[in-house]
């Protein structure tokens, strides 16, 4: 098969290709130059429904499959995803405005590495047995549990989108998914790939459009019963809200403001090396980039130097370029609330030690959306510029004193997605990682991830856990079947 991006994207149900019912479609802006590059579906309602009546015809067939079928079948979407690796990566790049190369040897691989991790996965997943004493047996069944909604957002849109929708699918579930709005289109593709690899009609639904719309009717289907969602808290708190008093399952992953905490007997080259990447990487929209980075007091001042230093050498420009090590952020909107974020830092009596403006790169670039690498300092905890999630590349610099200190600085978030700690005393590793709240904890080392791992947020970072066998979890129903002997 060729893959190639289309100049209209449309949604996928029972198998088709079609339009919206409502016949609306909206613009799909490459950040990088500003240009509409396709169109996109606006979905609603109907869509939803319609996807749904296909999944639900489908999930007899699909549920009752053997493992050994699904396997082959998620095993051939992981192959097809390679084999078409440099047309995904291309159109993530120009959805996205992320560095190509970022997309080719890190977001595309993880897309195909989800479907055979759980292809594999379901294959191991088995039904739990405790005998009692002799007198009984017990064994819990994990079924699937039947259409499940599948929700996404912009920044790492191909791998976060199949994070949810391999194990749905390994689980034996049919599914109604929907890309972010902003990046549509590898989402689109991954249904030809899923057609080609003979994934069955109807198991796998893709329905196009914003949130409010079409997102907010997945959610409050009354045949869905579980939502996976990724995004900002704000929709998460809007879906828990409507999913709650129909207890439906749910996932959520959310925002977060990560520390990224560093002592002074860290592994020097190494933690500033990482540190560039952990604040700046994918123009530091990702849920996991340390915006907030504590330092030892005692090496505040030669960190604030090295660190403005490497930080000068990023070449921002166009993604397409091998040289570019930050492409465009993802959108017009969110580059002014990133920049407007920039400002109320300065208000709030923050120092831009770098960076801070927008940037208009020469050539075809030149109506794209670019901020500069921005590292900011002199502001406390409590700012708003601290608080609240900017995702985008902007860091603040804090200090501290003790160990105490740093834990409370860590802590002082309404967020706990992941933290970082640098730090060659093991014993104080340990004790630091043992109190951050966060969900993921990385030691001398940022995104190194383990598929089998579980994978989520403390407070408003979200519930639940993805990943491993907590994705397969989450997407069964476990039963519980007691036989007296
Ligand atoms: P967003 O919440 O605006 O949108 C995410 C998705 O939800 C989109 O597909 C959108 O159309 C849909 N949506 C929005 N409102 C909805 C509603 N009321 N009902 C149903 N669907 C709705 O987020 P975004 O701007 O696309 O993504 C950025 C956010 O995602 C950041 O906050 C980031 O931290 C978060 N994120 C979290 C993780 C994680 O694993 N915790 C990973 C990546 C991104």
């Amino acid at each position: 098969m060729n893959l190639a991006a289309p100049k209209q994207i449309l949604n996928y149900i029972d198998g088709q290709f079609c339009d919206p019912e409502n016949g609306r479609f909206m613009d799909n802006v490459n950040p990088a130059t500003g240009e509409v590059y396709s169109q996109t579906p606006d979905s609603d309602a109907d869509d939803v429904q319609l996807a749904v009546d296909a999944a639900k015809k489908a999930f007899p067939a699909w549920s009752t499959s053997t493992p050994d079928y699904r396997f082959k079948i998620l095993n051939r979407i992981a192959e097809l995803i390679d084999a078409n690796l440099d047309a995904l990566a291309l159109a993530e790049s120009n959805d996205n405005g992320k560095p190509l190369w970022l997309s080719k040897r890190v977001d595309i691989p993880r897309a195909s590495d989800n479907f055979r991790f759980f292809a594999t996965g379901l294959m191991h997943y088995a039904s739990e047995s405790h005998s009692m004493q002799g007198k009984a047996i017990n064994y819990t069944l994990r079924n699937p549990i039947g259409v499940v909604g599948c929700i996404s957002p912009w920044n790492l849109p191909l791998y976060l989108f199949t994070w949810k929708i391999a194990p749905a699918l390994a689980a034996g579930n049919c599914v109604v998914a929907k890309p972010s709005e902003v990046t549509p289109m590898t989402g689109y593709l991954l249904c030809e790939i899923a057609r080609e690899a003979g994934l069955p009609d109807g198991v796998l639904n893709i329905v196009h459009g914003g949130g409010p719309h079409c997102g907010a009717s997945i959610v409050s289907h009354p045949e869905i019963k579980a939502i996976s969602f990724t995004g900002s808290t704000r929709a998460g708190k809007d879906i828990a809200a409507v999913a709650a008093p129909m207890f439906k399952k749910l996932s959520l992953e959310l925002g977060g403001k990560n520390p990224n905490i560093i002592f002074a007997d860290c592994n020097w080259e190494k933690m500033l090396k990482t540190t560039v990447q952990s604040s700046f990487a994918n123009q530091g929209q990702i849920c996991l980039c340390g915006s907030r980075i504590l330092v030892e007091a005692s090496i505040y001042e030669q960190f604030k130097t090295a660190f403005v230093a490497e930080v000068k050498k990023l070449t921002v420009g166009d993604p397409l370029a091998e040289t570019s090590k930050q492409g465009a952020v993802v959108s017009k909107t969110h580059y002014e609330k990133v920049l407007g974020c920039i400002e109320l830092a300065k208000e709030e009596g923050g120092t831009v030690l770098l960076g801070g403006n927008a940037l208009k790169p020469e050539g075809r670039c030149a109506n794209g959306y670019f901020i500069e690498p921005t590292i900011i300092e002199g502001l406390g905890p409590d700012c708003r510029t601290n608080m609240e999630e900017i995702f985008g590349p902007v860091v603040s610099l804090q200090s501290f004193t003790t160990e105490a200190e740093a834990l409370q600085l860590a802590n002082a978030s309404d967020y706990g997605l992941a933290a970082t700690i640098w730090t060659e005393n093991v014993s104080r590793a340990h004790r630091m990682a043992a109190q951050v709240h966060s969900g993921i904890i990385w030691v001398n080392c940022w995104l190194l991830r383990d598929l089998r791992t579980p994978f989520g947020g403390f407070k408003n970072s979200g519930v639940g856990r993805e990943g491993g066998w907590e994705a397969l979890r989450f997407f069964t129903e476990p039963k519980n079947v007691c036989i007296e002997l």
